[in-house]
């Protein structure tokens, strides 16, 4: 996993000036920057690091909670830490319609 995000194929705007998405098993206990669920050890799970409007992120989320921000799109549309429902685990990857 990994590369850079890319949303052509959604015709969406990205917001990032760059960003990237890597898959890796947690080293150690994470928080999930969209429901604040802690992510396990050993838990695949989304990390991103990038640039956002000028300001450098970097953060991580379950997988199911990033698929989630992204086809809800408020992770391009912003997000609040923490505040997110983790949603029920899929398995597709929708673009919007
Ligand atoms: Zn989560």
């Amino acid at each position: 996993m990994g590369g850079t995000w890319n949303r052509d194929d959604c015709q969406g705007e990205v917001v990032s000036d760059f960003f990237q998405m890597t898959q890796p098993r947690a080293a150690k206990p994470y928080r999930c920057a969209w429901c604040g669920e802690s992510i396990r050890r050993g838990e695949l799970h989304q990390k991103a690091a990038g640039q956002w409007e000028g300001d450098w992120q970097d953060w991580r989320m379950h997988d199911e909670c990033y698929q989630h921000s992204v086809d809800t799109e408020e992770l391009q549309d912003g997000f609040s830490l923490y505040e997110g429902e983790r949603p029920e685990i899929e398995v597709l990857i929708a673009c919007p319609s």
